[in-house]
């Protein structure tokens, strides 16, 4: 069976074609600036050539269809038609308190997303586009709905409460919930399968680190806490977005600088993190060498957005009163070889020591620390696309 996983965003739509039989990625592509002059789809077929095929896109309908043009095309195409494509599973940012797990979508489900969009109005609203695309274009393929936050979903009360009026999670549901859980869910199981273990006997966090991060506490295979809350803003400082900051602090930008609430946020999602604090970009590749010449700031910057992730790791082990695993994941977490030994530089008191050999690898799903380590200490790449297709075939099955 094929299985299509869409992970529609507002302007753009990434796709991958997956057998669900071999776990083989048998194309994948994106397509750009939807709606916007300039649209692009870019077609990777695998084992052949990338293709760019330049088309106006007026809406996410359109790019499904071409997305489905590419995928049947004689020349650059993987399958002779549609009904080689099984299922399609779609990624959803927020399922608010309504999905715990992934579900198959129907009416009832299209309107509980909806009813999220409150909660992830960037996101949200574009998943459903994207839903609504592919049933419009695949009218019998049945589709999944796959949140990024339904693994959360297990957080006690008092993990995910906030301490502001109760009245506020009453009236609005203001309390955190967490992202990137696929992510968290695969790299979790990954991690007991590497040991020889199950997840249910294992204290496992995850350092999901990417432009966007995150860190989880996963007891026993369920997830207590996690870094991010009602939005993806909180938690780590990330590429663009501040993470933890004291509150107040947005009240005192405003009147300094005659800013609208919307305008700090805007500060705080896409013009603070290491980008704001370094001067120098979001990419940590562009730090790290700015860091190497001589620059203080980008130092500065890199140790004070590792220092956090080690204290979030120090908080979770507190939560669980312990920790067996730690695995490091996304695109800093599996590539940034001397990120992971500046963080891993905290967890003596753990009892675990990176090993520097084990540890000189890019992408590769392995165990970092030193033999003897009481701790743990991995690096597993995260596959969300693949996590999303083995849901979407349990549920269509
Ligand atoms: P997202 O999916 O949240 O957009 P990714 O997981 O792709 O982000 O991570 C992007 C980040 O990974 C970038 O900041 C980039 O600098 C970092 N990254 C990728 N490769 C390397 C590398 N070799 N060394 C350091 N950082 C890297």
């Amino acid at each position: 069976m094929n299985i299509l996983v869409i992970n529609c965003g507002s302007s753009s739509l990434k796709y991958q074609l997956i057998d669900s039989t071999s776990e083989a990625v048998l194309a994948k592509g994106l397509c750009e600036r939807i709606g916007i002059d300039g649209s692009v789809l870019t077609h990777t077929p695998a084992g052949k050539d990338k293709v760019k095929i330049e088309t106006p896109m007026p809406n996410h309908t359109v790019a499904v269809k071409l997305v489905i043009d590419a995928l049947t095309d004689a020349n650059h195409g993987v399958i002779k038609s549609l009904d080689e494509i099984s299922a399609v599973g779609h990624r959803v940012v927020h399922g608010g308190e309504k999905f715990a797990t992934s579900v198959v979508i129907d009416d009832a489900v299209m309107k509980a997303i909806e009813e999220c969009n409150d909660l992830a109005p960037l996101h949200n609203p574009a998943n459903l586009i994207g839903i609504n695309s592919c049933k419009e274009i695949m009218p019998n393929v049945p589709m999944v709905a796959v949140f990024d936050t339904a693994f959360h979903q297990t957080m006690p009360e008092k993990a995910y409460l906030y301490g502001l009026p109760y009245e506020y999670y009453e009236k609005y549901k203001v309390r955190r919930y967490g992202f990137h859980g696929t992510s968290h869910d695969y790299v979790s199981a990954k991690a007991a399968e590497l040991l020889g273990k199950t997840r249910e006997d294992l204290k496992i966090i995850v350092c999901h680190l990417g432009n966007g991060g995150s860190i989880s506490a996963v007891d026993h295979g369920k997830c207590v806490d996690t870094s991010m809350g009602l939005t993806p803003l909180e938690g780590l400082i990330m590429g663009t977005r501040s993470g933890d900051i004291d509150p107040a602090i947005c009240d005192f930008i405003c009147q300094k600088e005659g800013l609208t609430p919307a305008e700090m946020n805007n500060v705080l999602n896409k013009k603070s993190g290491v980008l704001g604090l370094s001067k120098v970009s979001s990419d940590f590749r562009d730090i790290e060498a700015a860091a190497n010449e001589g620059n203080k700031l980008a130092r500065v910057t890199l140790d004070a957005f590792y220092y956090r992730v080690a204290k979030y790791v120090g908080a979770y082990t507190a939560a669980m009163n312990g920790v067996d695993v730690i695995a490091f994941t996304a695109g800093v977490g599996e590539n940034n070889i001397s990120g992971r030994v500046e963080i891993c530089k905290y967890f003596g008191y753990l009892g675990t020591e990176i090993d520097e050999e084990k540890n000189n690898i890019r992408g590769e799903e392995r165990i970092i620390s030193k033999d003897g380590s009481k701790v743990t200490l991995m690096c597993i790449p995260t596959n969300e696309e693949l996590a999303i297709a083995r849901q979407t075939l349990a549920l269509v099955k």
